[in-house]
């Protein structure tokens, strides 16, 4: 299958399109020195798909998570579009969306999709920073792939590191364990400072609000994103109903990924940042159902605080 056609393929579905020899990425990975798993294929396609900007408040009542979740999971919606490509093809393939070894940022920054911001986002021309990546390994060799290095960057802009609220960001880089995106999404025992700072059921995107790269951008709404219920989490239905059920009633969101028990962690860490005691007797009830240390900790804090 030629090249044009393939990329007429990718571009078909998703918004971004760029394909380079898998070996420019090897070798940028080695240099960088990023574990590499067997990478036998010769071809590497990187994908960029668009999603939208909508911003919604949590209240008492209800938490939000970052808006990248809203909508279908991307993950999934990603997947099932690249399968059916990649099914048609005729050649062995390998593809991930998000959750997997290799480093999407810098397979999108080598392929010219964008360039890494200082926000650690990828940015691109016409979306900005709100797209999500994947890729697709193709076993099989295309003459004339090369780099495509594009010429934008941040320059002197420092507006996200001025604006991350946990200091996070800097000149010289990211300090991982700082950021509430990370913390947030992981199953560890937080810190008081950690609760207060947090405002997100799941997720953060302070740092892409803010970018003025992304001025103007993310309004294109493809189907899969579209508001579909998930949005607005209600604090009883993430202690109340079992996992199936709330995957049932919230569409199997993108935020999932880590377990309902993250979700009820997150939401005690915001009912401690809201001053919200009025469900104290669900956060207790859940000590005695789950017993993980990282747990039971958080919420013992939380608990003591509410009941101050
Ligand atoms: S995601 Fe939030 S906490 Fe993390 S670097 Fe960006 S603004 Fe800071
Ligand atoms: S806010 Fe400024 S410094 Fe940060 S990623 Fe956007 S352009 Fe770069």
């Amino acid at each position: 299958m030629s090249l044009q056609t393939i990329q007429s393929k990718f571009e078909s579905v998703f918004d971004l399109v760029s394909i380079i020899p898998t070996k420019t990425y090897v070798d940028a990975a080695k240099s960088l020195n990023k574990g590499l798993p067997d990478l036998d294929y010769e071809t590497l396609v990187v994908l960029a798909y668009a999603y939208p900007k909508r911003t919604i408040a949590s209240s008492k009542t209800h938490l939000v998570p970052s808006f990248y979740t809203f909508g279908e999971d991307y993950h999934r919606a990603m997947k099932k579009r690249i399968k059916a490509i990649c099914d048609d093809l005729g050649y062995k393939t390998s593809y991930g969306v998000d959750n997997h070894p290799l480093d999407e940022r810098l397979m999108a920054s080598l392929s010219g999709i964008g360039f890494l911001g200082k926000n650690q986002l990828i940015i691109s021309q016409t979306y900005g920073s709100y797209i999500f990546l994947a890729y697709v390994l193709i076993d099989h060799p295309y003459e004339d792939l090369h780099q495509v290095t594009i010429d934008n960057h941040c320059g002197t802009c420092r507006q996200c590191i001025d604006a991350c609220p946990t200091n996070a960001l800097s000149e010289l880089g990211y300090d991982m364990e700082k950021c509430m995106s990370f913390y947030n999404q992981e199953k560890i025992p937080l810190s008081t400072k950690q609760m207060k700072d947090n405002y997100a059921l799941f997720g953060c995107d302070i740092c892409q609000l803010v970018c003025p790269k992304n001025l103007g951008k993310g309004k294109i709404v493809h189907q899969a994103f579209e508001l579909n219920g998930n949005e607005k989490v209600a604090i009883e239905d993430i202690f109340n109903l079992t996992k199936k059920a709330f995957n049932q009633k919230y569409h199997y969101p993108a935020y999932m990924w880590k377990g309902k028990t993250l979700l009820m962690r997150n939401a005690a860490m915001m009912m401690y940042q809201q001053k919200n005691a009025d469900y104290l007797d669900l956060l207790e009830a859940s000590l005695e159902q789950f017993d993980m240390p990282w747990y039971q900790k958080t919420l013992n804090t939380v608990i003591n605080a509410l009941k101050k």
